[in-house]
């Protein structure tokens, strides 16, 4: 049985994350996963982020629970379930942070900031909490969909997080310290380095950390980033996959094929399909979605450029031509055999499967693709015996038909 013993670590360190919401110590901003967390925390705010609670609703598959009294409020169950499930959580006064975590649930927001870098979704998500708290909501607004990001972009993001600190000061009560802003991005900058460089001890042929796992211990990136903790959370774990590499121990004894997860994870799935890829010797070495963490341009000498080019320079906010020059130089790295796309039913914005990409980077990268159909969160529109059909054929092709590995 392969365990990653800094598992424990996180659960602690997690759990002391969701308690200090809690506390009252601090002001509460919340924040979209890949929001302006760094210029909240300069001004002391402690950050909640309601997508690591869509997240959860999906792990535990309460999620069903609750989209339908969103749906009775309006909100289509055919729009983002992270969504959907969180405000359905909130209108029936439940969560399993009180089972997970023991506290009551969501802490109430003081101030409330986007970033539609990923999604227009989120605006719309955080304006009803913004509306039902009575709470400030800053966003922030990137231009979408380049093959590159210019000076000229990151100028206008620059602007637009500039905006949002006459609102931070007023409901902080205090001052904007650009020194401290420094401090937090090079925290920032050093966690998610160390994040970068656990993602790619599973290059190695022995990888030691799977995409399942992955999304497990991206939690502190998400949730944590800019604070020591994190880092110190990082280095931890790196020094346990690099162990794992030199001593050539993988989570899977000895694969077969390597593959690359492209989308949202399946929440309420995850075990289930990280033990069918297992079970096929098939090893889930590399993914989009826990690299979307990974900000290499963070630069405390340069706090604003910086920040405002890394959040605009993610994977799900460019131009199909340079989201496959992503993909295509992860599969040479990570030796990818064959590529699982998972069509997000209700997170449009995640999934690149809906107009033909799969089949123009098959041709550009010769690698084989499989798209199946899912959710995040809401497993209606997930077939289990499909998609365990659709993967057991395609694991059992890609056999022959080897590129890197
Ligand atoms: S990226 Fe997708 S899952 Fe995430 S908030 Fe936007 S629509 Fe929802």
């Amino acid at each position: 049985m392969y365990k990653i013993a800094a598992t424990e670590r996180m659960k602690e360190l997690m759990g002391a994350y969701f308690r200090s919401l809690e506390s009252g110590a601090k002001k509460i901003a919340w924040c979209t996963s890949v929001g302006p967390a760094e210029l909240l925390r300069s001004f002391g705010f402690e950050v909640y982020f309601p997508e690591n609670h869509g997240a959860l609703l999906g792990t535990t598959r309460t999620a069903m629970d609750f989209i339908p009294e969103a749906v009775k409020c309006g909100y289509s169950g055919h729009v983002c379930s992270y969504t959907t499930a969180d405000i359905g959580a909130f209108l029936k006064k439940e969560s399993p942070l009180q089972k997970h975590y023991g506290i009551k649930g969501a802490p109430k927001p003081d101030l409330i900031a986007f970033n539609t870098n990923q999604c227009r979704e989120v605006e719309d998500w955080f304006a009803f909490y913004a509306e039902q708290f009575n709470c400030p909501i800053v966003g922030i607004q990137p231009p979408r969909h380049l093959d590159e990001v210019s000076q000229d972009e990151v100028d206008l993001v620059v602007k637009q997080f500039k905006k949002m600190i006459p609102v931070c000061e007023q409901v902080s009560g205090q001052k904007f310290d650009l020194d401290r802003f420094r401090e937090v991005v090079k925290l920032s900058k050093e966690a998610t380095l160390l994040w970068q460089k656990v993602l790619k001890t599973s290059a190695a042929a022995n990888a030691p950390l799977s995409f399942f796992d992955g999304t497990i211990h991206m939690g502190p990136i998400v949730v944590l980033r800019g604070t020591q903790m994190a880092k110190d959370y990082y280095t931890i774990l790196l020094a346990e996959l690099e162990d794992n590499v030199l001593n050539g121990i993988g989570f899977l004894p000895k694969a077969q094929t390597r593959i690359f997860w492209e989308g949202m994870p399946i929440w309420g799935k995850l075990r289930m399909m990280s033990d069918l890829f297992a079970a096929n010797g098939a090893a889930v070495v590399a993914s989009t979605y826990c690299s979307s963490w990974v900000f290499d341009q963070f630069d405390e000498n340069d706090p604003w450029n910086s920040t405002a080019r890394a959040y605009t320079e993610i994977f799900i906010n460019r131009s199909e031509k340079a989201k496959m020059k992503m993909l295509s130089d992860w599969f040479r790295e990570f030796s990818i055999d064959g590529i699982v796309y998972h069509d997000s039913k209700t997170c449009f914005n995640n999934s690149n499967a809906k107009f033909g990409m799969p089949q123009r980077l098959r041709t550009l990268t010769s690698v084989p693709a499989l798209v199946i159909e899912g959710d995040l969160c809401d497993l209606r529109f997930f077939s289990e015996g499909q998609s365990i059909t659709k993967i057991e054929t395609f694991l059992e092709q890609l056999e022959e038909f080897k590129i890197y590995s």
